[in-house]
């Protein structure tokens, strides 16, 4: 079987402990590859790799010029390597080649964009309040950033983290999910040949306890840059407060698609349905609430139903596959038990409902929608990451807004009207990091990301976000040849 292995100080590496842990081909349903199960000791090895090349010249004495030529180099061999790259996502997790091969294309781009960025942070001059003082601030990295990612979209997610990390000048750990880890080791390797110095990037391979957590606590560590369920965002949240770590937080979502009766229902019905079952279901931004104006109720419903009737359901290699399967057992396993939770609630299934024998045995779900569902059940409330909508009716705008935002998460929403002043009115009600109008899904390297609530802490993307890996210093200089007035007493005039 193939062994990927960690990535440390520019040496492929298996744990110390000589563990293996294995990955599932969810498609076939067996176990394809295995990596490396990594404990503290790893970790330590990583971190200290980290650390030492912070503070190298090869790496703190460069320019950001000469940084931002790197994250380039970066981005072109992330292009040369796409498909590769792609199809051992695809492998790992079950995500569909077409969506891969178009993450692969879209991926660079956070490196070109962070690259250049890289020499246009500047501190600046201030016009102080003491003629005898000059004084300018200078913007540093923080150090070694802990960057910790889901199984759903491994590059993607590190991408965002890694683009604005490295281009502010920090060195990354970076602790891939256990049940999709090897596309993140091929990629960090691409790395090395862009010319970054060994011990910038590093990877181990383990799970959230034996690697995570250890991760999180170690004193060396500056930021936790953390994509996952909100569960786990919590915890690390708390751990990284006992030495303050900085922390961003991208978790889960229960995102409502909201569709108003004057709404272009054919081009909202598309949206709604990619919303909820490309990738089948598995994604943070999934629409899984969707708000339905009662007057359109049934005639938007059986357009929904007969799409998902329609979703070409098969091997995640094939370009004509619009679903694959769930990425893991034990979240096939989740996806299976909240929905014969919500049967057991009395959710009534408008659609699917079933696992789906398949030949391959590959851990299927069929697209299922559950319609008139009360906002304030489970079905509602909890986060299914599968291809699961609950369908809630409401009667107008004020109705929608009180509706959407009851719910402890507030990822993102989705809002289908022509009708732009009510766009608005939304967009301002709406207690969700993203509101997208007669759109879903769409996502930029320049457009900030990131939840309110249970949804998460801090953003990813955009021009700002380098400065969440950076930290502002003050530096006064004192010009004239007096000694102060009074020593003891504060210089605040
Ligand atoms: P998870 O929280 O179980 O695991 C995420 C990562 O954290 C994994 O690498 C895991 O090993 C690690 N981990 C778990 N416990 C840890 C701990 N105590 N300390 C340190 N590390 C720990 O999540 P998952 O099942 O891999 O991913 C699905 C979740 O991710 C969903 O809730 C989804 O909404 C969320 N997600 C959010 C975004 C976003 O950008 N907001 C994007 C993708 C996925």
């Amino acid at each position: 079987m193939q062994r990927f292995e960690n990535l440390i100080d520019g040496k492929l590496r298996p744990a110390a402990s000589g563990k293996w842990m294995p990955s599932l081909d969810p498609y076939r349903n067996e176990n394809w590859c295995e990596i490396p199960d990594s404990d503290q000791s790893d970790v330590n090895a990583a971190v200290a790799a980290a650390r030492t090349a912070f503070g190298s010249s090869q790496w703190a004495g460069i320019s950001a010029t000469a940084r931002g030529a790197m994250l380039r180099r970066a981005g072109d061999l992330i292009s040369a390597n796409a498909e590769r790259l792609a199809e051992l996502e695809v492998r790992d997790n079950g995500k569909l080649i077409n969506e891969m091969l178009v993450q692969l294309k879209t991926i660079p781009q956070w490196f070109y964009y962070y690259g250049g960025l890289a020499d246009k942070v500047e501190g600046g001059v201030l016009p102080i309040d003491k003629s005898d003082h000059f004084v300018f601030t200078t913007w540093e990295p923080l150090g070694v950033i802990a960057a910790i990612t889901a199984w759903n979209s491994p590059l993607l997610l590190l991408a965002w983290k890694l683009a604005p990390g490295l281009a502010a000048g920090n060195t990354f750990v970076i602790k891939p999910s256990e049940y999709a880890s090897a596309s993140t080791i091929a990629f960090a390797e691409l790395f090395e040949e862009a010319g970054f110095p060994a011990g910038v990037v590093n990877v181990v391979c383990g799970t959230g306890q034996g690697v995570g957590a250890p991760l999180v606590a170690h004193p060396d560590v500056a930021k936790i840059a953390f994509t996952g369920s909100d569960a786990a965002g919590k915890a690390i949240n708390k751990a990284a407060a006992g030495d303050l770590k900085h922390v961003t937080l991208e978790l889960g979502g229960k995102s409502p698609n909201i569709v108003f009766e004057d709404a272009d229902l054919d081009a909202a019905a598309a949206g709604v349905a990619s919303g909820i079952f490309a990738a089948a279901g598995q994604t943070c931004i999934a629409g899984s609430r969707l708000l339905l104006q009662r007057s359109v109720y049934d005639l938007f419903l059986s357009k929904i139903r007969e799409l998902a009737e329609g979703v070409k359901i098969g091997d995640p290699l094939d370009p004509e596959t619009q679903m694959g399967p769930l990425a893991n057992l034990p979240h096939y396993q989740k996806v299976i038990s909240c929905i014969a939770d919500a049967k057991k609630e009395g959710a009534v299934v408008a659609f699917g409902g079933e696992p789906i024998k398949y030949a391959t045995g590959g851990l299927f779900v069929q697209p299922t929608i559950f319609r008139d569902v009360d906002n304030a059940s489970q079905l509602a409330q909890r986060e299914i990451f599968g291809p699961v909508l609950a369908v809630i009716p409401f009667d107008d705008e004020a109705d929608a807004l009180r509706i959407a935002n009851n719910s402890n998460y507030g990822l993102a929403a989705g809002v289908w009207t022509k009708d732009m002043p009510r766009a608005f009115r939304m967009s301002k009600g709406l207690q969700s990091g993203t509101v997208w109008i007669n759109t879903y899904r769409a996502l930029s390297f320049m457009a900030p990301f990131g939840g309110v609530k249970d949804s998460g802490l801090g953003r990813e993307s955009g021009q700002d976000m380098i400065k969440s890996y950076m930290q502002v210093k003050t530096t006064w200089i004192n010009n004239a040849s007096e000694r102060p007035a009074n020593p003891f007493i504060m210089r605040l005039n």
